[in-house]
């Protein structure tokens, strides 16, 4: 057995100190993934810094009809909060379609942003994986990789980002803001979220002791009649193999405006841009919604057991852009 140090943070400057200070320290939010690291060997921490009571879990309405998310917010509430179901359903049907009741009870926003990947060569806490083990190699890439990414990898990694909401906030433009031991920060939300490149071992730009207060996403009228689809092995308490966030403006039957993301195939929550500027100007038919899906995998990289997720995602695109186009 390992001793564990706990702390419970009566204020932010509290929590970002005492994490600045001890390298082997990480914040406790709901627990619900830093705990299992923990057991399984894979997180090294041997001092939690617990937050919750430091006053984060508000959802608030921002003047341009946007929403401050704090990162203590639970997702089971920010889930059933009306002003994201009705201005941003894609948040909303993210967060419903992700873990199970008990655990979104329990899960915070911030925790949510920073869970690890589910890539089972990670969590064996044996096979080689620069991730957990910067310079060992990466099993996946010639072992088992149904589940990995095809979309951001490198020779370094292929190991997909798990989170749900994670992939309906990219694709609103959400912003991350953060306290650390320089002061407040705002990450936008394509700069949080790092490809593996040369050094999988880095996946956010936070430093020691930065915490995450909240989750701001702008106003955008695009985002009233966004969908979220995710498709997995099992209908609950599953991860996604391939999901979508869509949403469209159309106008006499031409896009004018498009948001899509998807998750399940990229290392990090990926926004579609280049489907994105595919679409505009485009007719809002499948023809058009196929092609751009083809555009954004022109990039893809497939190994030897994922390559069924180009035609999933491009039918999961499909679909989403068809139900947003409604
Ligand atoms: C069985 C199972 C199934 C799941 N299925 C899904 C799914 O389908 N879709 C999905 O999206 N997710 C899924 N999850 C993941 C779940 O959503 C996360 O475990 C949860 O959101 C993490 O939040 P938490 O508050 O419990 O984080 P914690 O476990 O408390 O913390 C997680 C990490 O975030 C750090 N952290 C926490 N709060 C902050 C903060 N404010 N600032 C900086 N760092 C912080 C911690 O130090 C730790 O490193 C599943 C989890 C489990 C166990």
């Amino acid at each position: 057995m390992r001793p564990l140090a706990y702390s419970r943070a009566a204020t932010i400057e509290e929590a970002v100190t005492l994490a600045s200070d001890d390298p082997g320290s990480a914040f406790l939010a709901g627990g619900t993934t830093e705990v299992d690291l923990i057991r399984a060997g894979i997180a090294r921490t041997d001092h939690l810094i617990d937050v919750n009571d430091l006053p984060l879990a508000a959802v608030e309405d921002l003047p341009d009809g946007g929403l401050r998310i704090g990162a203590l917010a639970r997702m089971s509430d920010v889930a059933r909060t009306p002003a994201v179901a009705e201005r941003y359903p894609a948040i909303s049907r993210a967060l419903l379609l992700g873990a199970s009741e008990q655990l979104r009870n329990m899960a915070s926003m911030g925790g949510n942003l920073r869970q690890r990947t589910r890539c089972a060569y990670l969590r064996d806490g044996i096979s080689p994986c620069n991730k957990r083990d910067p310079g060992s190699g990466c099993a996946a890439l010639e072992g088992f990789n149904r589940g990995h990414a095809i979309l951001g990898t490198s020779e370094h990694c292929i190991a997909t980002h798990p989170s749900d909401v994670a992939v309906a906030l990219a694709a609103f433009d959400a912003v991350v803001h953060t306290v650390g031991p320089d002061g407040e920060r705002s990450i936008a939300f394509d700069e949080f979220f790092l490809v593996p490149g040369d050094t999988p071992r880095l996946e956010h730009p936070l430093e020691r002791g930065e915490l995450i207060v909240a989750i701001e996403v702008p106003g955008a009228r695009i985002a009233r009649r966004s969908v979220y689809l995710k498709f997995r092995d099992r209908q609950s308490y599953e991860f996604a193999l391939v999901s979508v966030a869509a949403a469209l403006e159309v106008e006499d039957g031409m896009v004018t405006a498009a948001r899509l993301a998807f998750g399940g195939v990229a290392t990090k929550p990926w926004r579609a841009r280049r489907a994105e500027a595919a679409l505009i100007g485009a007719p809002a038919d499948e023809a058009s919604f196929r092609r751009a899906a083809a555009a954004e995998l022109e990039a893809a990289v497939v190994r030897r057991h994922n390559a069924f997720k180009v035609e999933l995602v491009t039918r999961a695109a499909v679909r989403a852009l068809s139900q947003a186009a409604r």
